[in-house]
């Protein structure tokens, strides 16, 4: 076990999308504590980018268990289960209602783009006792960067803005934190 408090510390996910809001639903489920971090204005803010395209796959299989028990609670009716969505109606249907539940709503963070993971005073080259210090994101929210600290992370950030995903690099002493971050969106752009 680890030195932090893991009780007190979040799961972070990456990613507002159905991935990221079924992970928040199996995490709230389980009484454990979570945050979304969505890069863009509204959950499902790729799929609104292809938002007029029909899915090939049906409402059955786009919808979450988890997802649907916590909706179904609330008089929500799951659409019919071998219609094909388009992916706006997906987000407007399915994820909007999901992301407005009151226990998923307060643990989102829209505008917010993770542009780093790390380990806390650990760099790539460190090994020992990792696993005694938290996960730090490094997060762009309204031109600054904030470091939220997570016990996990769960990266749900999709393909269709990160044709690689995101992956754990360096980390640093508050003090080096610029050029921490910097490093970290070099390697970032480098890679996409
Ligand atoms: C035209 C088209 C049709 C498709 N049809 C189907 C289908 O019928 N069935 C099917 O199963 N799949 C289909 N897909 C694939 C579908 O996009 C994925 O299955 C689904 O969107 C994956 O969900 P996801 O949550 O993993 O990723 P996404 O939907 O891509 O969501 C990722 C989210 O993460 C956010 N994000 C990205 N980077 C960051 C970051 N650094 N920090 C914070 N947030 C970030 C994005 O803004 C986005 O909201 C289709 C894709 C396309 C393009």
């Amino acid at each position: 076990m680890g030195q932090f408090d893991k009780s007190a510390l979040p799961v972070a996910i990456i990613g507002g999308g159905p991935v990221g809001l079924a992970a928040a639903a199996h995490l709230l489920k389980k009484g454990e504590k979570f945050i979304v971090l969505e890069a863009g204005d509204s959950v499902g803010s790729s799929m609104l980018e292809w938002g007029h395209v029909r899915m090939f796959s049906p409402w059955q299989y786009n919808i979450d268990q988890a997802a649907k028990e916590l909706l179904e609670n609330t008089g929500w009716m799951s659409p019919v289960e071998n219609a094909l969505p388009t992916g706006r109606e997906l987000v407007e249907e399915y994820l909007l209602p999901l992301s407005n539940l009151p226990e998923i709503k307060e643990n989102i963070m829209l505008q917010a783009k993770v542009v780093g993971v790390a380990k806390k005073a650990h760099d790539k080259l460190k090994t020992r006792k990792r696993d005694t210090v938290p996960f730090q994101l490094y997060v762009e929210v309204n031109g600054d960067t904030k470091v939220i600290e997570a016990k996990a992370v769960i990266d749900s950030s999709g393909t269709w803005t990160n044709p690689n995903p995101i992956l754990s690099m360096v980390s640093g002493r508050m003090r080096r934190e610029n050029y921490t971050i910097r490093f970290t969106m070099a390697f970032l752009t480098s890679n996409n």
